[in-house]
């Protein structure tokens, strides 16, 4: 494993993190034996949020002992002073610390968030303040908008950008990745399997390490899934004209209009199972439409509760027309059922 500068910051990180969201469906057994694991195998970055229910506890739990060993990044989703501070609070005692050394702003989506964050009563004035009184060390952003994105960068108030990095969605490669390393801002690649649409680890990687100042933050649910990756990065790079050849049918295959299963669409106020109704194409494709028909059942039927209230689009980062996309993945599980006669 190697270790690389985070943008300016002046800390090193291991050349790949662990991102702290699958830690939350393991026992707290389970979770601390994986994140020891990343540890003993030479992971020192972990990226987690105080939205992730009890990730910033585990983490806490498991690396407490390693703590000046190792780099804590977390986020909140307030953008008030007063819910910032609650969060702050929160996020150390839960991690089991005194300090955070790099606390994110949370899936920032617009002009008005961020005019709420930067605004007298925001939160950013009180993030600088935990600065000064040492209970931050780095304060960083995250986005899935790369207009948004790039605007905070130009504000240079920020250590960090966290953005989507990986072989479909072109924008951080294109937009973002000169800019923000001319400016010395530490880069942290969220979905590198684009929300699980790429199911090619080798390929993703092949693909990340030719950024090696980029930071990527799969997320780890095994011992078996930290050595993967682990292994991965203990051998050489090559990407291939055959490697570049998948990338370009993955794109081709998905668009830019597919979801990422990040789930901040959910809950839907009629109980819609819209993250894996979303799925529904790329499963009938990758598997078959008698595994789709049959896996996918409830939460495709689940889509005709639907009535186009528009509350998911909203908190969709991508923007999704998911009531239309709904509805076009209905009449495709329809279509093979008829055909399959199931
Ligand atoms: S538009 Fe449909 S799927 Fe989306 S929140 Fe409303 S009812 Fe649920
Ligand atoms: S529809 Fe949008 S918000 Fe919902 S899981 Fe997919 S990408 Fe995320």
């Amino acid at each position: 494993m190697k270790y690389v500068p985070l943008g300016k910051t002046g800390i090193k990180v291991s050349e790949v993190g662990f991102g702290g969201i699958p830690i939350i469906r393991l026992s707290n057994d389970e979770a601390v034996k994986v994140l020891l694991h990343a540890y003993a195998r030479g992971i020192t970055f972990y990226d987690t949020a105080n939205m992730y229910r009890d990730s910033e506890a585990k983490i806490g739990r498991a690396l407490s002992p390693v703590r000046n060993k190792i780099i804590i990044a977390t986020k909140t989703t307030r953008r008030d002073a007063k819910g910032f501070l609650k969060h702050l609070e929160k996020s150390l005692n839960d991690l089991n610390t005194d300090y955070i050394d790099l606390y994110q702003f949370h899936q920032v989506a617009n002009v008005e968030e961020w005019q709420k964050i930067s605004s007298n009563e925001g939160a950013l004035i009180e993030a600088e303040k935990a600065k000064k009184a040492g209970k931050i060390r780095f304060i960083g952003v995250t986005s899935h908008n790369i207009q948004i994105a790039i605007k905070l960068i130009k504000t240079r108030l920020f250590d960090t950008v966290q953005f989507p990095f990986n072989f479909i969605e072109q924008d951080a490669k294109n937009k973002l990745h000169k800019y923000s390393k001319d400016k010395g801002i530490g880069i942290i690649a969220m979905k590198p399997f684009a929300g699980g649409v790429i199911d090619n680890t080798a390929l993703a990687f092949k693909y990340l390490r030719q950024f090696p100042d980029v930071i990527p933050i799969p997320g780890f649910d095994s011992v078996q899934s930290v050595d993967d990756i682990v292994s991965i990065y203990n051998s050489p790079n090559e990407v291939t004209d055959q490697d570049l050849e998948k990338m370009e049918e993955y794109r081709q295959e998905l668009g830019r209009v597919f979801c990422r299963r990040c789930e901040y669409c959910q809950p839907c106020p009629e109980g819609v199972m819209i993250t894996p109704a979303m799925g529904y194409p790329i499963v009938a494709s990758r598997m078959s439409p008698q595994v789709s028909v049959e896996f996918l059942k409830i939460p495709m039927e689940s889509t005709l509760k639907c009535t186009e209230c528009g509350e998911c689009i909203e908190r969709c980062p991508y923007e999704l027309p998911i009531p239309d996309l709904l509805k076009k993945n209905y009449d495709l599980f329809e279509a093979h059922r008829v055909h399959l006669k199931i």
